[in-house]
C-alpha cells in the first residue's frame, strides 16, 4: 500500500520508510507521486491538531492515505514553550532559537531545566479515517550547546548524560520522540490494513 508523506524532509522519508516499510507500506513524498503540496496553515493548538490538519490536505490533493508529523520541544519551567512553536520561537534559524531557549532559562538550576520533545504522526485515509498518535521523549535543557549532529534543539537537548547532537543518529532514533510515534503508529496501521484486506 502506496502512503504519502506529507513533508519534503528527506531524513524523516527515510525514518518512517525504515519503521514501514516490514509491514508492506511503501513511502512517497508528493514529488516522487508528481505533486505539489501546498503549505498548510498549522493553525492547530496542539501537535496532534497540527499533525492531522497536514494529513487531510495531503489525503485530499493527493487521493493517496497520508501521513504527516509535528513535532517540538516543551519546556517544563517555560510552561510548556516553545511547543507547538518550536519551529518559529525566536524569528531566527535553529542558532536563533538555542539562544532565545538560553536566555529565557537563565542560571536556573538543572532540576528546573527539565523538558521533553513531543512528535505527533496523523493518518488519514480516503476514506475518512483518522488517527493519530503521540510520542514523547524526557530530557533536560543545558547550560550550553554541545555536539554537532542532529538539528534543532538538539545541541541543548540532554537524553542522560548526552545530548541528542553527540550520539549518532542511530543512536537518538532508538529513544526519539518521532520513533516512539512511529512505531505506535505502525502498530496501529497493521491492524487497519490487515482489515482492509
Ligand atoms: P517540525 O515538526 O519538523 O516542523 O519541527 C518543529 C521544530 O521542532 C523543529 O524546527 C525543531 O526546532 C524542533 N524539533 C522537532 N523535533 C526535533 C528533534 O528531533 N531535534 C531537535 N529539534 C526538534
Amino acid at each position: 500500500m502506496i502512503f504519502l508523506i506529507a513533508t519534503q524532509n528527506q531524513h524523516k522519508k527515510k525514518e518512517f520508510d525504515r519503521i514501514l516499510a516490514p509491514l508492506g507500506i511503501e513511502i512517497k513524498t508528493a514529488g516522487e507521486l508528481g505533486l505539489s503540496l501546498p503549505d498548510v496553515d498549522e493553525t492547530g493548538t496542539t501537535f496532534q491538531e497540527n499533525a492531522l490538519l497536514k494529513a487531510r490536505s495531503g489525503c485530499l490533493i493527493s487521493g493517496q492515505p497520508t501521513l504527516a508529523d509535528d513535532s517540538g520541544l516543551c519546556v517544563d519551567a517555560l510552561g510548556g514553550a516553545p511547543g507547538i512553536y518550536s519551529a518559529r520561537y525566536s524569528g531566527g534559524d535553529d542558532e536563533a532559537n538555542n539562544d532565545k531557549l538560553l536566555a529565557e532559562l537563565g542560571d536556573r538550576p538543572v532540576a528546573e531545566r527539565t523538558a521533553h520533545y513531543a512528535c505527533a504522526i496523523a493518518a488519514v485515509f480516503p476514506d475518512g479515517r483518522e488517527f493519530v498518535v503521540l510520542g514523547t521523549v524526557e530530557g533536560h535543557i543545558g547550560f550550553s550547546r554541545r555536539g554537532t549532529g542532529g538539528f534543532g534543539y538538539d545541541p541543548l537537548f540532554y537524553y542522560g548524560d548526552k545530548t541528542y547532537a553527540e550520539v549518532p543518529p542511530e543512536e537518538k532514533d532508538k529513544t526519539s520522540h518521532r520513533s516512539v510515534a512511529l512505531h505506535q503508529m505502525a502498530e496501529l496501521l497493521k491492524e487497519e490494513i490487515k482489515n482492509d484486506q
